[in-house]
């Protein structure tokens, strides 16, 4: 009786795999763990389970071999817009927000801090709409002004900019709302700024700060040596009026002394704040962005930003390593958000995975201004992972043979889905 009892438990053991997947031979880049060399991957019940030189493909359910890829951690986008339609065209501020799941997760995106697309009037609709029903992981900055980004009208009117109403609606939301953003001020005060910071003080959370116009009756050297805390982060770092070199084409002392403070500088490419003058003389000499986003909107995702990846490519084509590229967009954001979960692939954390091809060629690319950089690699999507499920396979890697599988019915794409509720991102939650 005993021994037929382990017989059963044992049976039952091996009859069921280890792993759900094993990713198989692809150079691993994990910035977190200081991992850059090739290994195994597996993923269980939605989370890491390990990454080590030899999983054998035995001990999964599915093996997928990835040898000549790069498997970095689902990549996170610091900077977009993705509240569709907040209000009318929602288009005099620039910003005309998409639903995540259109651009992100094709290009290896797994999660996108939404910028202050929705302010405290108008965060639950965003949420009902849009956060609660994507795919791709959605978390904000919630903007200081109350309806976020209606139009430029409505983003000048400081009256409505309620630093402690916002900070209290950022704190019963705290495992979506990771900040504040501050953006597209025209008026020559320092009045969203202050509140800005005020509500980031109050919740306990960081503050990003689109400048809106450069005015000398607030220079942006103040902006990021007095007013903004360590941990906040100024986003256009490579946007034309930031002033960044000295008339012989040195990088302003100041910049360095901000990011000694502990003041972060994000790309936020978008369509009008990347300009190859700035950025190019900068990561040459030394200051290459701490996080790299793309200010995703109808707009520049047309036009010279395109999606993540063509951001990333353009940093690896000035000169930053891969490594350093993958960094600024997984554990880096990860960090600035506070949330421990994501960005990086040790065991336990939740199985975001991006498999990325390098392509070798004749590329260029396009900034804010129209102007061209030529270049020899460019960042390419094969695979991505989400809380362990496949959302995106460009090659098919995880399907089977059309003329192996014999009289085959519908069996669905494990890529795609579509009932109602399934292959929603797991919560994270963020420290604070
Ligand atoms: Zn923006």
């Amino acid at each position: 009786m005993r021994l037929s009892i382990l017989v059963l438990l044992a049976s039952t053991l091996f009859a069921q795999p280890e792993y759900d997947i094993v990713l198989k031979g692809a150079n691993v880049i994990d910035p977190k763990n200081k991992i850059n060399a090739v290994r195994d991957v597996a993923i269980r019940g939605g989370l890491i389970a390990a990454v080590e030189r030899d999983i054998p493909a035995a001990k999964a359910r599915k093996a997928i071999s990835l040898s000549g890829l790069y498997l970095v951690p689902g990549l996170i986008d610091l900077h977009a817009h993705v509240f569709v339609g907040s209000e009318g065209e929602n288009l005099a501020g620039g910003d005309a927000g998409i639903f995540p799941d259109t651009f992100a997760l094709r290009v290896g995106v797994t999660t996108v801090i939404d910028a202050g697309s929705s302010g405290r009037r108008n965060f639950a609709q965003f949420k009902r709409t849009v956060i609660d029903r994507a795919r791709t992981r959605v978390l904000a900055f919630l903007n200081i002004g109350g309806v976020g980004m209606p139009g430029d009208d409505k983003e000048q009117n400081v009256a409505d900019m309620d630093a402690q109403a916002a900070a209290e609606l950022a704190m019963a939301n705290r495992d979506i709302i990771v900040g504040i953003k501050v953006a597209h001020y025209r008026g020559p005060d320092w009045t969203p700024v202050e509140r800005g910071v005020e509500a980031g003080k109050i919740a306990n959370i960081p503050v990003m700060v689109d400048f809106g116009e450069f005015r000398p009756e607030r220079p942006f050297q103040e902006l990021v040596l007095k007013k903004l805390r360590p941990g906040d982060i100024y986003t256009h770092c490579y946007y034309a009026p930031v002033p960044m070199l000295d008339d012989q084409g040195r990088l302003l002392p100041y910049l360095f002394e901000a990011r000694k403070r502990g003041i972060l500088f994000d790309v936020g490419h978008g369509g009008a704040a990347f300009e190859f003058r700035q950025a190019v003389p900068a990561v040459k000499q030394g200051f290459p962005p701490d996080t790299i986003s793309t200010d995703v909107h109808s707009g520049s995702l047309n036009s010279g930003m395109k999606d993540q990846l063509n951001v990333m490519s353009k940093f690896l084509n000035m000169g930053m390593s891969l490594y350093d590229v993958v960094a600024a967009s997984t554990w880096k954001p990860a960090q600035i958000i506070r949330c421990d979960q994501i960005g990086h692939l040790s065991a336990g954390a939740l199985a975001d995975v991006a498999v990325l091809r390098l392509e070798k060629g004749q590329f260029a690319f396009v900034d804010s201004y129209g102007a061209r950089m030529d270049g020899t690699e460019r960042l390419a999507n094969e695979l991505t992972i989400a809380s362990g499920r496949v959302v995106y396979d460009l090659n098919g890697r995880t399907h089977e043979r059309w003329d192996r599988l014999g009289k085959y019915g519908p069996i669905g794409d494990p890529s795609w889905d579509g009932s109602r509720g399934a292959g929603r991102p797991r919560r994270v939650t963020l420290a604070n």
